[in-house]
């Protein structure tokens, strides 16, 4: 199937990254939000973003010109418009389910109806439409210009077709699509959190310092960043949020909370963006 209109749901952290990506990649682009103000955040932060990419000739100055070119909207209208939405709207459940049963309404007949969430089933937002067949995840990864990774995500009846057209949209985004089915944290979550909440672990027990912990993955298992500071910079409360999908979804006690990792959300020590998780922040 060929695609040219991308309609982009949500325009914070993710929504504005896929939205800028798409259009530096040749896609027309509209990007929508719940209020104004939002969307001149998301259209200020892209216009940056295109700025210091064409600086560093990353990116050709027709490419930047097109990331400025991307139209706003505050409803989901464009969806009528659209040959692909990817949703990157608030992770909360009834919010999405919601999302995609309007817009499969609006959306016209084989249009694919994405979403990038990070947590929920993408069969059951499938099943809140009349099309699961085109309904699929594409989990980009944050920042979404620099990131390589695009985890392709099928639900139980999306269709090949859907399938092969997400992957050649992610390629021409410059991403490296991987196929994952749909099973709770797909696989880059269901790998990470489990490995952060089990630093967690060791951090409780007093078995290394947070600087220890992170230090012999850091140098012994060559990670980029420690388990401690990822989860800083992820949000400790996104970390909690999927080990109790994983817990409760896949009943197994290996993925129970760390009550360290709980108490410290009870603390609204969340991280980097709160200025205290395991590190302090300025
Ligand atoms: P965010 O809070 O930065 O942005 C979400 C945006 O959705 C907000 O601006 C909010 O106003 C908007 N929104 C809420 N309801 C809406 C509606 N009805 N219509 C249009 N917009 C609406 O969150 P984010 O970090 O960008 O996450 C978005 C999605 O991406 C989530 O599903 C999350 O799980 C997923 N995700 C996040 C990351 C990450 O690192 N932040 C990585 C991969 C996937």
């Amino acid at each position: 199937m060929d695609v040219n209109r991308i309609f982009v749901v949500g325009a914070g952290t993710m929504g504005s990254g896929i939205a800028q990506t798409a259009s530096v990649s040749g896609y027309q682009v509209t990007m929508s939000d719940i209020s104004q103000e939002i969307l001149d955040r998301g259209v200020k932060t892209i216009a940056a973003s295109v700025e210091r990419l064409a600086a560093k000739e990353k990116i050709s100055t027709a490419q930047q010109q097109a990331a400025l070119d991307i139209t706003t909207a505050l409803d989901l209208e464009p969806a009528r418009e659209a040959d692909l939405v990817v949703e990157a709207a608030t992770e909360n459940p009834e919010l999405k389910l919601k999302l995609f049963e309007q817009l499969d309404q609006l959306a016209p007949q084989g249009a694919i109806l994405a979403s990038n969430t990070s947590s929920i089933s993408l069969t059951k937002i499938g099943a809140a439409t009349e099309r699961p067949e085109a309904v699929i995840g594409m989990h980009f990864f944050n920042p979404v210009p620099l990131m390589k990774l695009l985890e392709v995500v099928r639900g139980l009846a999306t269709s090949d077709e859907t399938t092969q057209t997400a992957i050649e949209v992610g390629k021409k985004m410059g991403k490296e699509p991987v196929e994952a089915k749909d099973s709770p944290g797909f696989i880059s979550n269901r790998i990470l959190c489990p490995m952060i909440n089990e630093a967690v672990y060791t951090l409780q027990e007093g078995i290394g310092s947070p600087d220890a912990i992170d230090t012999v993955m850091r140098l012994g298992m060559n990670h980029p960043m420690g388990p401690l500071a990822l989860a800083d910079l992820v949000g400790l409360d996104v970390v909690l949020f999927v080990m109790e999908v994983l817990h409760r979804d896949l009943g197994e006690d290996k993925y129970r909370p760390c009550p360290l990792l709980r108490k410290m959300v009870d603390a609204g020590y969340l991280g980097r963006k709160s200025g205290r998780g395991f590190y302090l922040y300025d």
